[in-house]
């Protein structure tokens, strides 16, 4: 009997996911400001499990298209500084289930 691989790296995880993207984003910061002056450590930057967020210089770049619907930037934002909608029907993350 072969031993059943029990963990997979993010890289395997990503290929059974697959995305439909929208042309608008459903992820908005709504102040930059906020994060320029209120938010040193940008951790939205940090949670995010898709690296969807980067910051560049003095703005946040939003790479919405490849966000896993996970949620976590509704709550985790310390300012409440993001509208998290879900994509529009048909659009955001597909999964592959073999
Ligand atoms: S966590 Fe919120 S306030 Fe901080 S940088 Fe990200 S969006 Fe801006
Ligand atoms: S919903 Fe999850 S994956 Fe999408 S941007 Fe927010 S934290 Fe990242």
């Amino acid at each position: 009997m072969s031993e059943q691989k029990k963990y997979q790296t993010i890289e395997e995880k990503q290929y059974l996911v697959r995305f439909n993207a929208d042309t608008k984003s459903h992820l908005h910061v709504k102040d930059e400001s906020i994060c320029l002056t209120k938010c040193p450590d940008k951790i939205c930057t940090i949670f995010c499990p898709a690296e969807i967020y980067k910051w560049e210089d003095i703005r946040m770049h939003v790479g919405y298209e490849g966000c896993h619907e996970c949620g976590s930037c509704r709550i985790g934002c310390p300012h409440q500084n993001i509208k998290w909608e879900y994509p529009k029907g048909g659009h955001g993350i597909v999964f592959r289930l073999g």
